[in-house]
């Protein structure tokens, strides 16, 4: 029970009014996020956040990690307790920091005092402990400039804080904190990236797929499911909206052009998101598209994409390389569920020769022999929401 961590707030310092706010969007996460794993207190004082155990239940390594991937935080550092009395502090400090101080070749010692009732000012107390560590650690000198390792001592309300290094945290601002958004989640490598690239941004998400039972299986749906699950770790509980495009999909391809298949399924979508987004107050959508990489990925075909709704489509991937995004899955643990070898909806009907340089003016045209309203709200009507 004498272990804490101290997590380190990211650019929500920056924000000067709103900082309140930010602080309290991210305690509020922090707690969600543990709430799983034992007895937690966490509070915010002088941009940190601190999770200290309440009891014995909580597992203090399961939250190490956890905290890990919230956004909002830059750095965390692991700290051992002890009763404020400078002699404790040392005693601490020489057990606890051993393997730091035995591989550093020089250290400092930094100190913050938020009990101004503690006799000593932190001046005096890091000088205190500093000389004691020297003696204890002949081989690694003291460097007020450059230290190698620089040792922690925090004087709290409670008790006194020892700590070494911090990890280094998602960084980031704390989701919720700036705005929602619907995020076009599908089963492939892209659009869980995006979703977390905006997420961590602050926004909260509404992840949306679109299914085409059966030319697309359930296990496909059972895939975006699980991607879904993953990106909670990052992005907070989340409801994923399944929308039924079976229908849409077959009265495309029996009334339209096949040139324009694509294009005017993918302005299905965005009008579906459009409406998703005004139901919940959402203010942009997400997608994972990527400049050049498919048909449907041209300047042009964007145009007529996004020619549907007035919100801003956010595209966080449109300049990156296949291989940086496929880095990027692999790091947020992504890619292996992404590869499943399941279709999108996507890739059912898909023309043998789409039209990469649409105009706008012949997309609608072939659109006029679609009951345009009446399938969106048919697909509307048919969401099914999936807790994540
Ligand atoms: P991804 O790897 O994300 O599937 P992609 O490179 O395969 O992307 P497209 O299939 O053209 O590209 O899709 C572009 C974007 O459209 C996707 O990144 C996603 O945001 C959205 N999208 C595509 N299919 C679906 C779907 N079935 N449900 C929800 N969104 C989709
Ligand atoms: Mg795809």
């Amino acid at each position: 029970m004498n272990d804490i961590l101290l997590l380190k707030l990211g650019e929500i310092v920056l924000k000067g009014m709103n900082r309140r706010s930010f602080e309290q969007k991210l305690v509020a996460n922090v707690r969600r996020r543990l709430q799983d794993l034992g007895n937690f207190r966490v509070s915010c004082l002088q941009s940190t956040v601190y999770v200290e155990p309440e009891d014995d239940s909580s597992d203090m390594d399961a939250a190490f990690r956890a905290v890990q991937d919230i956004f909002g935080i830059v750095g965390i550092s692991r700290a051992a307790a002890c009763e404020k009395d400078k002699d404790a502090i040392v005693r601490l400090a020489v057990d606890y920091l051993r393997p730091d101080m035995l591989r550093a070749k020089s250290f400092k010692v930094e100190s913050k005092r938020s009990d101004k009732r503690f006799p000593m000012t932190s001046i005096q107390l890091s000088q205190y402990v500093g000389g004691e560590l020297a003696e204890a650690y002949p081989d690694c000198a003291v460097d007020v400039h450059h230290p190698e390792l620089t040792v922690n001592i925090e004087v709290r309300d409670l008790a006194a804080y020892v700590h070494a290094d911090q990890v280094p945290g998602a960084g980031g601002m704390p989701v919720g904190s700036g705005g929602i958004a619907v995020s076009l989640l599908s089963g492939g490598i892209d659009s869980p990236v995006s979703s977390y690239m905006i997420a961590k941004r602050g926004v909260r998400l509404i992840p949306v797929h679109f299914f085409s039972f059966p030319y697309t299986s359930q296990q496909a749906k059972e895939k975006v499911i699980e991607l879904g699950g993953i990106l909670t770790r990052y992005c907070g509980a989340m409801t994923l909206e399944v929308v039924p495009f079976t229908h849409i999909q077959e009265e495309i391809r029996e009334k339209c052009p096949e040139e324009f298949f694509t294009l005017i399924m993918r302005r299905f979508m965005m009008r579906i998101a459009d409406r998703i987004a005004g139901r919940c107050g959402a203010k942009a959508i997400v997608t994972g598209e990527n400049l050049g990489q498919v048909a449907s990925q041209t300047m042009e075909a964007m145009t007529v994409t996004r020619a549907v709704t007035p919100l801003p489509v956010l595209q966080p991937l449109i300049g990156m390389d296949k291989e940086e995004i496929v880095r990027f899955a692999r790091r947020i643990g992504t890619f292996d569920t992404s590869i499943l070898p399941y279709e999108d909806c996507c890739t059912v009907f898909t023309p043998r020769h789409p039209k990469t340089h649409p105009h706008l003016d012949e997309v609608e045209r072939a659109e006029r022999a679609l009951n345009v309203e009446a399938l969106v709200a048919e697909a509307l009507e048919g969401i099914e929401k999936i807790p994540l």
